[in-house]
This record gives C-alpha cells, sequence and structure tokens, in this order.
C-alpha cells in the first residue's frame, strides 16, 4: 500500500492523463462486457422461448389446446422458418390466383390437386399432387414441424434432400408407379427409407394423431 502511494507521488502529469485514458478503456471495455453479457441474455432468452414454442407446436399431448399449437407454430415458422414460409406465401398466392380453394390442416395451410404427381411442403404451406395418399398431409405437415426445428438450415437439409430423393425414387420405382396397383403404405415405406423421409412421416402422424398402416 505504501509503495502505491509513493509510485503515485512519482507520476508525471502526462502518466496521470495516461492513467485516466486507461480507466476510461477499462470502464469502455467493462461497459461492453456488460452490453455484451446483455447480448449473450437476450440470446439465451431467445432459444429458450424457441424452444418452448417449438414444445408447444411439437408436443403430441397438445391436443386439448390446439389454437395454442396453431399460433407457436406460426410464430415460429414467421421468424425462424421465415425463408420456406416466404417461398410457400408465394405459392399459395399464385395457386389463389389460379383459382385453387386453400384448406387447413391442423394449422397448415394446403392446396389440392396442384398437379398430377409429387407432393411438396414450404414451411406452414403444403401442395398435394393428384397422386397425394391419406398420410400424405401428415407427411407434409412433418416437414413443416423440420422448418420451425431447423429454420434456415431446414432449406438446405431438407428441401435439397428431399428434392433429390424424390428424383432418385420416381426413377427406381418408375413401374411400380406407372402401374397405379402399388400399395399405398408400400410405397410408403420404401418412400421413407430416406430418414429425413421417415422422420417427417413420424412426426406428423404422431402429432397429429395417425395410426400408419
Ligand atoms: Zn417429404
Amino acid at each position: 500500500m505504501k509503495r502505491r502511494h509513493d509510485e503515485e507521488q512519482r507520476q508525471t502529469p502526462s502518466d496521470k492523463v495516461r492513467g485516466v485514458e486507461n480507466q476510461i478503456k477499462a470502464c469502455h471495455r467493462l461497459h461492453l462486457a456488460f452490453m455484451m453479457k446483455q447480448k449473450h441474455t437476450a440470446l439465451k432468452i431467445i432459444s429458450i422461448a424457441l424452444a418452448v414454442l417449438i414444445l408447444l407446436t411439437a408436443t403430441p399431448a397438445l391436443d386439448f389446446a390446439p389454437t395454442l399449437r396453431t399460433a407457436s407454430f406460426w410464430v415460429l415458422s414467421c421468424t425462424w422458418g421465415i425463408i420456406a414460409t416466404a417461398a410457400g406465401g408465394v405459392q399459395a398466392l399464385i395457386f389463389l390466383h389460379r383459382g385453387l380453394e386453400p384448406k387447413f390442416f391442423h394449422g397448415n395451410i394446403y392446396f389440392e390437386n396442384v398437379r398430377e404427381k409429387g407432393s411438396n411442403n414450404l414451411g406452414p404451406f403444403f401442395f398435394l399432387g393428384e397422386d397425394a395418399e391419406y398420410y400424405t398431409p401428415y407427411h407434409e405437415a412433418g416437414h413443416g414441424m423440420q422448418n420451425i426445428l431447423m429454420g434456415p438450415l431446414c432449406v438446405v437439409i431438407v428441401g435439397i434432400s428431399s428434392e433429390l430423393w424424390y428424383r432418385n425414387f420416381t426413377r427406381e420405382h418408375a413401374e411400380e408407379l406407372a402401374s397405379g396397383t402399388w400399395d399405398p403404405d408400400e410405397r410408403r415405406r420404401a418412400y421413407d427409407r430416406n430418414p429425413i423421409e421417415r422422420w417427417a412421416t413420424a412426426w406428423g402422424a404422431r402429432v397429429y394423431g395417425l395410426e400408419l398402416g
């Protein structure tokens, strides 16, 4: 203590200015650290809120509160999952313009018979082809939940892999598909050999209550 006092006595005026500058810098650093901490806390709150909303959407036991489920699904779809939602909104507007009627499936908006073959999902919107089966809305709604879980990553992980898988599937099973007599559940099992597709079907069926054959 004594030595520090002696050192202060020996400080020149320019040393004192430098000392104050250092103190200001230290305060600035502390302030910055505080701000960073706030930011960090905000991020923490956001991630907890996202997790709660995902749970609200994806918990099968929430059947007693469908409005709450739909609300949390749309909040997530329009924030974290906005990329697919925006693209789906554009596609929905195109089909509306063509005179197709929008329908509702557990908070999702969908259109039927938009094309001869193949269905697709874009966030809270899905579009069914003429070849859709009883489980297809559940499968597409499962992709809607993958979107609220993965957000922008969903476009890459699910969007691209689904597209590639669908092309591969239609090539590999061209004969069965053309026969028109392929058992729907066998077709589903063949398509769901892809784990991301299997996950979408299982999640949609589980949350929205479908017994798969
Ligand atoms: Zn799919």
